[in-house]
């Protein structure tokens, strides 16, 4: 029988957790973590996203910031902004909901960040540690960090013996997964445009992951019996069913053939999504110790002093 796997449950268990902790943290050190989301212009889905963020920062206890923009900021606006932010002692992580509009250039702003205050791990020293094997050190990139919960629930902590496929090699997905999995001990190949015969590559996958942004593009015919999949990507197509002008979202896996084949999958939406915006509360939450410079309290030992332990140690 295939798990389909619940990402909203495994989601509130990564919030009761950063609950804890955020109590905890109050409780001992007076110390309430702060999230500043900042969105610029009228993108309708990254609205969307920005207030779930928020809405979820305030649910887990801390004091959430919300900066929303006008379409017409200019680059210096939105820098001094982040610099303010960086300054600002109560805000212990900030987030830039990308992508900015065109005339925005979102490299700088995102190198500004302060390393200690990027909850999404987009900053180049936090990548870096990450590619160099650094896992306490940094900030892990939320949906990598919340696809590795996925993997782990299945198959622990070690993953010696096992391949794991990635399709994509984004700086903000591909890349980092790929690091996380190499880091759990698996057999790694990063796919991409340019690999050959990628149904055969997938084949050989325990473990396949995808993020490419191609409606249903992973078949049946690509998964090995028994894997687990991970589909990362959000699409949206036409659904006349559903009436005229109509759309639906769904992954870059044709979910219904493999979870026939799949021994673990997560449903677009539904699955990956809502561990996003687990893992940057959790993120923020461990910022916010380090910023403390706090002892985690015992019940949760370890697992607030970086992601890789939180992801290690979740219940
Ligand atoms: P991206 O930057 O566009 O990267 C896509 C990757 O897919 C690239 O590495 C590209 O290869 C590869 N690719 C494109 N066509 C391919 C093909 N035919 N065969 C094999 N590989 C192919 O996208 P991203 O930011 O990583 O995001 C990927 C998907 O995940 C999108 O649907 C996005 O919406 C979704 N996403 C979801 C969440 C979430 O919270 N659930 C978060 C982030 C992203 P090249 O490098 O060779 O061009």
């Amino acid at each position: 029988m295939v798990e389909i796997v619940d990402g909203k449950q495994v989601a509130a268990s990564v919030i009761k957790s950063v609950q804890s902790a955020t109590a905890a943290l109050e409780k001992d050190a007076g110390v309430k973590p702060g999230l500043a989301v900042v969105i610029v212009g009228n993108d309708p889905a990254s609205h969307a996203y920005v207030s779930s963020k928020s809405r979820m920062a305030k649910e887990c206890g801390f004091t959430s910031i919300q900066h929303t923009l006008p379409e017409e900021t200019t680059q210096e606006e939105l820098a001094r902004l982040v610099e303010t932010l960086n300054a600002d002692e109560s805000v212990h992580g900030i987030l830039v909901q990308l992508p900015l509009p065109k005339h925005l250039n979102s490299e700088p702003i995102i190198q500004s960040i302060r390393l200690e205050k990027d909850v999404d791990g987009l900053h180049v020293v936090n990548a870096g540690k990450l590619a160099t094997g650094d896992l306490d050190g940094g900030l892990v990139s939320c949906t990598p960090a919340g696809a590795m919960v996925f993997v782990r629930r299945t198959h622990g902590n070690d993953l010696s013996g096992l391949n794991a496929v990635v399709i994509g090699r984004s700086n903000l997905f591909g890349k980092p997964m790929s690091a996380l999995l190499l880091a759990a001990n698996a057999t790694v190949t990063t796919a991409h445009s340019r690999t050959r015969d990628l149904a055969a590559v997938c084949r050989n996958a325990d473990i396949l992951v995808a993020a490419v942004g191609r409606p249903e593009m992973v078949k049946a015919d690509w998964v090995k019996p028994g894997a687990t999949v991970i589909d990362v990507g959000i699409n949206r197509i036409a659904a006349p069913e559903k009436g005229e002008g109509k759309s639906r979202m769904v992954g870059d896996v044709a979910f219904e053939e493999c979870a026939k084949v799949a021994g673990a999958i997560t449903p677009v939406p539904g699955g990956v999504g809502p561990m996003t915006i687990a893992m940057l509360m959790a993120n923020t939450v461990i910022a916010a110790y380090r910023k403390a410079g706090r002892t985690p309290p015992t019940f949760c030992t370890g697992p607030f002093l970086s992601t890789w332990r939180f992801i290690r140690r979740l219940n």
